[in-house]
């Protein structure tokens, strides 16, 4: 029975709030913190089952997130707010000595640049302070990161390449609308592809990568190949020859995404409007919908998963491991479309796995770190069920 402080109280937020109150036998109170408060008491209103109180934090502020700790004395802090305050929120993991977790890489709010160095670089501290860091417990990074080690675990004695593929196959009804965090995920597409072979990183053009992939469930949808950050931490701790990352996007997406960009929507840097600086992208994520308010009406399916190829016992092996997860149905559970839902499943059972001591350790850790069977034995449990198939190639 612990007590979590959850920051953040967007889309993927409701989601671990819910499944944490599903699994009240580990998560038995929770303190819900956001900048807006009230977000937080939309969220808590609807749970009964366990106590979640409520706060306004500015999480870029450490101080403001310590003495939150301080108050709440929770055994751990989960991060569902943005990757820009994964740091501060360390820092103030650090002074007050409790576990950390969360679902995005660090990203300075002037670069649109993520990598785990910046995390990485906190190992030795939280080391020397007994406590552990689990990073990217969603679902890619997170899921697709346990996946790989499973197939490492049971199925491959060497891998010769690893394919994540996440397609989205749902329709929400917008002409143009991003699946979480517009600011993020527009950083995220925009940048150039991005993979690893051989021991060095090879970048392309954006979107300039693409293959038909026949997903599962979903039938066959282009598949652009993307720079993903689980990528880095797979192969630093998996030997893998080649790994790669793709994800679906629409044309209309595309389209509208493009014509972002070539007006200057996407940018980042600070441009003068009536005598005031204001940064593009901020301005357009203030005129999209919000991710947790898709949900209603999003139909579809997605279907996210890791192709690997290699050997075992000598002879030629090709896996895939995936989830398929139904957009009206994640709706019908916990008021959510399926991004946020793959995404807050994870996060509350990385949660569950370092509470219960089934993930130990002290220092700052990827999950694919980690023995992946306990994961695997109980993700289907709360709502990710997963399939395998040899033999066959997707990618
Ligand atoms: P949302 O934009 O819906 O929610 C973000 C929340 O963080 C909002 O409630 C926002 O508050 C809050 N927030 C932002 N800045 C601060 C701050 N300085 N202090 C306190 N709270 C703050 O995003 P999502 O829920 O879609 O995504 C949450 C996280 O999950 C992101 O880091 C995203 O990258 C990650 N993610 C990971 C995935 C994976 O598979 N690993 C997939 C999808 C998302 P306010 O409402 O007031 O703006």
């Amino acid at each position: 029975m612990s007590k979590v402080l959850i920051i953040g109280a967007g889309g993927v937020s409701n989601v671990v709030v819910r499944k944490c109150a599903q699994n009240s036998e580990v998560y038995s109170e929770i303190l819900l913190a956001s900048r807006t408060k009230s977000k937080c008491d939309a969220i808590a209103q609807d749970i009964k089952n366990i106590p979640v109180h409520t706060a306004s934090v500015d999480a870029d502020k450490p101080a403001e997130v310590a003495a939150l700790i301080r108050d709440f004395k929770p055994e751990l802090v989960i991060n569902v707010a943005l990757p820009y305050q994964d740091l501060a929120i360390m820092d103030a993991c650090l002074a007050e000595g409790v576990n950390y977790l969360d679902a995005a890489n660090y990203e300075p709010k002037d670069k649109a640049h993520f990598e785990y160095s910046w995390q990485w670089a906190y190992h030795d501290r939280f080391k020397k302070a007994g406590i552990m860091a689990l990073l990217g417990s969603g679902f890619d990074p997170g899921v697709t990161n346990v996946y790989t080690a499973y197939a490492k675990k049971h199925y491959f004695d060497t891998i010769d390449t690893l394919d994540i593929v996440d397609c989205n196959a749902g329709n929400h009804g917008q002409a143009f609308a991003t699946n979480f965090n517009p600011e993020i995920n527009i950083r995220e597409v925009t940048q150039k592809g991005k993979f690893y072979k051989d021991g060095e990183y090879f970048e392309i053009p954006p979107m300039s990568e693409h293959k038909s992939v026949d997903y599962p469930q979903v039938g066959p949808r282009e598949s652009y190949l993307l720079w993903h950050e689980e990528i880095e931490s797979l192969v630093k701790n998996i030997p893998i020859k080649q790994a790669r990352f793709w994800m679906t996007f629409g044309q209309e997406y595309l389209t509208h995404l493009r014509v972002l960009e070539d007006v200057g929507m996407t940018r980042i840097d600070p441009v003068d409007f009536k005598g005031q600086k204001i940064i593009p992208l901020e301005f357009l994520k203030a005129l999209l919908p919000e991710p947790g308010q898709l949900g209603q009406n999003y139909t579809g399916k997605t279907c996210i998963g890791c192709q690997l190829t290699g050997t075992k016992d000598g002879k030629p092996q090709t896996y895939f491991v995936y989830n398929v997860c139904d957009h009206a149905e994640c709706f019908k559970e916990v008021k959510a479309q399926a991004v946020s839902y793959t995404t807050g499943v994870p996060v509350m059972l990385g949660g569950a796995m370092m509470l219960t001591g089934k993930w130990k350790g002290e220092g700052v850790f990827n999950m694919e770190q980690f023995d992946p069977d306990p994961f695997m034995a109980e993700i289907g449990k709360w709502g990710l069920p997963w399939n395998e198939v040899f033999g066959q190639k997707l990618v």
